[in-house]
């Protein structure tokens, strides 16, 4: 039971309470300018145009218009300058506000001589206005219309002896009955939008950072994909990609493009000798020797087995000759952990009119091939048109 009270007063998570407060505060702040600002100037006019000069109910519409006055500045500040309100005097703020509209109802109220008495209608728009316009805690309403109901009660015989008790106590109690029941009504569907959007809010945060984690994922997977699990440069699939985005680059622009296969030689002896891990040892080797000595706009990646292929965009032959003549002596004059010297042989070929990416690479191969014929460690190109 105590924990239904305690949802039903306190319904906001307690993290957002700070949050809740403030929300409310300028919401009523609002209110109470948007109010104020047309009482000042309507309890004026009627000051000084409906009421006659010099009676009680005039000096209540200039009083009640200066106060007013008060409040529109106020609230004017306030609503410009958002202050962090979570002290007992804002909070207190907006309350003094609904207090003083039931003062000025009650007093006019307790003023209106009518034998069949009935609430006067200004009293009636403070006590639902207060309930509908403001969000205001249960209880702090209940409060409210618990303590300006029994001012009313009791006052009215006082100051107006021949009304009908009965009456006059039941329109009070059940209207402000009533108010209060629309006000918390009012209040709960407040509190409910505000942690609904909260929640939408969190979720869309956790959303947010759920596609960010899959979108870095998804990153390293294509990375992942593209790279060769053993010499760590590109593999045969990202080389052809970017075979087919160089190829098409160089038809429409027309620009030099050059490529380089390049074979370890007589590699198979190394495993035969020395053992699978060594060969391996010398791939990943070569790979980073390739890296290291070709110019960053050159792409490198591992063809197959222990052949590599260099993709030069913007090279010529001469330029493609001199890359891999330097690449031939890099890996010739280093000296291998287990394997000592080894050697290479390269195949260049330069992109020709009329050429596929196939005949490309064909007249590539048909190079590595002679270089490996005419006695290996050695480069050459391929005269032969495809
Ligand atoms: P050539 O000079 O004519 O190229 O002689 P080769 O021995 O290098 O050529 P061959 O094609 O006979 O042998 C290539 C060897 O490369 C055979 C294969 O076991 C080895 N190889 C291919 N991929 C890998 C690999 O990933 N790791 C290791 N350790 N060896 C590999
Ligand atoms: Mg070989
Ligand atoms: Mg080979």
């Amino acid at each position: 039971m105590s924990s239904f009270f305690k949802s039903f007063f306190n319904p906001i998570f307690p993290e957002h309470k700070n949050e809740f407060f403030q929300k409310k505060f300028m919401h009523n702040n609002l209110s109470i300018l948007c109010l104020s600002v047309f009482l000042t100037i309507e309890q004026f006019y009627y000051g000084l145009y409906i009421r006659e000069p010099g009676t009680f109910i005039q000096e209540i519409h200039f009083f009640t218009a200066g106060i007013m006055l008060i409040y529109s500045i106020i609230s004017i500040y306030i609503h410009f300058k958002k202050p962090v309100c979570i002290s007992w005097l804002c909070k207190t703020y907006d309350i003094s506000f609904g207090f003083y509209g039931f003062l000025i109802a009650i007093i006019r109220s307790l003023f209106i001589q009518n034998n069949i008495f009935s609430l006067p209608t200004i009293y009636i728009a403070v006590l639902y206005g207060f309930g509908v316009i403001f969000y205001f805690h249960p209880l702090k309403s209940f409060f409210i219309y618990a303590i300006t109901s029994t001012i009313l009660i009791v006052g009215l015989p006082v100051f107006q002896p021949s009304i009908i008790p009965t009456s006059y106590i039941q329109d009070t109690l059940s209207n402000n009955i009533i108010a209060w029941i629309a006000s918390v009504i009012n209040y709960r569907k407040y509190v409910k939008e505000f942690m609904a959007q909260k929640i939408i809010t969190k979720n869309n945060q956790e959303l947010q950072e759920k596609t960010l984690q899959i979108q870095k994922m998804n990153e390293q997977l294509k990375e992942l994909s593209t790279i060769d699990g053993l010499t760590n440069i590109y593999n045969r699939r990202k080389l052809d990609e970017i075979l087919a985005y160089e190829y098409n680059r160089v038809k429409r622009y027309g620009k030099a493009f050059s490529v380089i296969l390049l074979d370890l030689d007589l590699f198979k002896s190394v495993n035969d000798t020395y053992g699978h891990n060594v060969g391996d040892q010398v791939l990943i080797e070569t790979a980073e020797i390739l890296k290291n000595n070709i110019r960053s706009s050159d792409l490198v990646g591992r063809w197959g087995g222990e052949e590599f292929l260099i993709i030069c965009p913007n090279t010529d032959i001469h330029q493609a000759l001199c890359v891999s003549e330097k690449l031939r002596i890099a890996i010739e004059t280093h000296k291998f952990p287990v394997a000592n010297k080894r050697t290479s042989s390269f195949g260049v070929s330069t992109y020709q009119k009329g050429d596929t990416i196939g005949t490309l690479i064909s007249r590539a191969d048909k190079g590595l091939y002679q270089a490996k014929k005419k006695g290996r460690n050695r480069v050459e190109v391929a005269c032969l048109n495809f």
